[in-house]
């Protein structure tokens, strides 16, 4: 029998639209679906191989802003870790995370690890957004990533990055 593979649980949040199902199906089944039903909540699965024997990631792909409050409770005591998405062409998206990710820290014991991820960055040169999340990201101490989950750049990363911070907490306990 094999080795078991540690697991790790990422809860993706974020406002309607970001593109939070596009970048967990772009992770875990390498496509980019340009449809995909706003209202569903479903958890993805994926081996993650590394020479040194890599992990499960386990993403749960959470459904709009209006997601009941409960629910998102639920979500993230399920999980080891956030991935924070808004998207760079929507500045009003990284308000509403911000509104998401306070509500949630007030009712979490411990603070999860998160991973703040400006998607849709094929549809943006650069600029407003990127000062607006360096500073927000300096603020709550956690790293920025720029996705597009239409062209896979920077989603292994992100992911990547989501996992070390966890690794980081279980080691520091
Ligand atoms: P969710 O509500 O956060 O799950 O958002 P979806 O994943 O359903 O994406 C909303 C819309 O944005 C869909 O039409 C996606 O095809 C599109 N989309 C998502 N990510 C990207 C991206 O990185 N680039 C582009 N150009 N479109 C994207
Ligand atoms: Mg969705």
């Amino acid at each position: 029998a094999g080795r078991k593979l540690p697991e790790y649980k990422v809860v993706v949040l974020g406002a309607s639209g970001v593109g939070k199902s596009a970048l967990t199906i772009q992770m875990t089944h390498h496509c980019f679906v340009k449809e995909h039903d706003p209202t569903v909540q479903d958890s993805y699965w994926k081996e993650v191989a590394l020479d040194n024997g890599g992990y499960i990631l386990n993403v749960l792909d959470t459904a709009g802003q209006d997601i009941l409050r409960a629910l998102r409770d639920q979500c993230l005591a399920a999980g080891d870790g956030v991935l924070g998405v808004f998207a760079l062409d929507d500045p009003s998206s990284l308000d509403q995370l911000q509104q998401i990710w306070s509500s949630c820290s007030q009712h979490q014991k411990q603070r999860l690890p998160l991973v703040l991820v400006g998607n849709k960055c094929d549809l943006v040169t650069s600029g407003d957004a990127d000062t607006a999340t360096a500073i927000l990201a300096r603020k709550w101490r956690v790293p920025f990533v720029k996705t597009s989950a239409k062209t896979r750049q920077g989603v292994e990363e992100a992911f990547a990055l989501i996992v070390h911070e966890i690794q980081r907490a279980q080691e520091a306990v």
